[in-house]
């Protein structure tokens, strides 16, 4: 079944949810990226992290998520939009880590504990909105809840889990984020906190073929959901040779004359994504004679 995130009003409009099932996506990123399992569930973790904040913008909005911690996964970027497309980067993929005591994934391990957590808000707007708050957590939906929290004032519950195979490869992935407006009373938030005490994993609940509806449904119990929207969500990265081209035109002509003579062409790789544009001489003078162009 393809990727979806549902969005959701419940408790009369106070509590505002948000579950998705993201299992092809991080699958996509994990073959791109060839994470190990570690790297696997942490970049997972924080693609479902992005695709979640991404649902809350509108129209041509887009965030980036970077996760800069102390621990051997190094950066962790993430970039995602209103319209459920998602791309991530993680500096070293070749993390795995020994089980942690509870016999899980050691995403705290993999991210580490000390960092700082930045979400930057391109909502089309002169400046960028950015948020930062320490990384406290290191396990990551506890750093998303953190940051709402502190940084957007907004009370929140963040569950973020992907379950890997023996192989590394992904076998589901997905999340929920719960935001309590304000109006909101200490009896649902405590129902709530009892209700997320006691859920089991996403990723569980998807391998036992939940979809997110059924998910919101056991967090809201038995309250009236009001459905807002059902959106498709992908892998999906916005990289083309053109715009490699233009990021090679700013390393100027002496650099771009250096590559045609010694080199005889360029290779790039995206970092989100990993495809390769391959520049030729020709399209390397082309570019050179671009830059000459503009000097005119
Ligand atoms: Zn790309």
């Amino acid at each position: 079944m393809a990727d979806y995130l549902v969005k959701a009003l419940a408790y009369d409009g106070v509590v505002r949810a948000y579950a998705v099932n993201a299992t092809e996506t991080v699958a996509e990123a994990q073959r791109r990226h060839e994470t190990w399992h570690t790297a696997s569930a942490a970049l997972g973790r924080s693609l479902v992290g992005g695709l979640l904040l991404g649902a809350t913008l509108k129209g041509e909005d887009k965030l980036t998520v970077k996760i800069m911690g102390d621990g051997p996964a190094g950066a962790i970027i993430v970039d995602s939009n209103a319209k459920g497309e998602v791309k991530g980067y993680i500096q070293n993929p070749k993390v795995a880590l020994p089980l942690n005591a509870q016999g899980k994934l050691d995403v705290r391990g993999a991210v580490g504990t000390q960092g700082l957590f930045t979400v930057i808000k391109d909502l089309g707007l002169k400046e960028p909105f950015t948020g930062q708050t320490p990384i406290v957590s290191g396990e990551l939906g506890e750093d998303f809840t953190y940051y709402l929290a502190s940084s957007e004032q907004v009370p929140s519950a963040v569950g973020l889990s992907v379950l890997v195979n023996p192989d590394d490869t992904i076998q589901t992935a997905g999340g929920f984020m719960i935001q309590i407006m304000p109006g909101a009373s200490d009896e649902i938030i405590t129902r709530l906190e009892q209700k997320l005490a006691s859920l089991p994993r996403v990723s569980s609940l998807l391998a036992d073929g939940m979809t997110p509806e059924q998910i919101l449904e056991t967090i809201l119990d038995d309250t009236t959901i009001f459905y807002l929207e059902t959106m498709p969500v992908q892998f999906k990265c916005d990289c083309s040779k053109e715009k490699f081209g233009s990021a090679l035109i700013t390393l100027g002509t002496s650099e771009l004359n250096e590559m045609i003579e010694e080199d005889h062409g360029a290779e790039t790789v995206c970092s989100f994504c990993g495809n390769k544009y391959h520049f030729s001489e020709q399209d390397l003078h082309e570019l050179v004679q671009e830059i000459e162009g503009k000097k005119d």
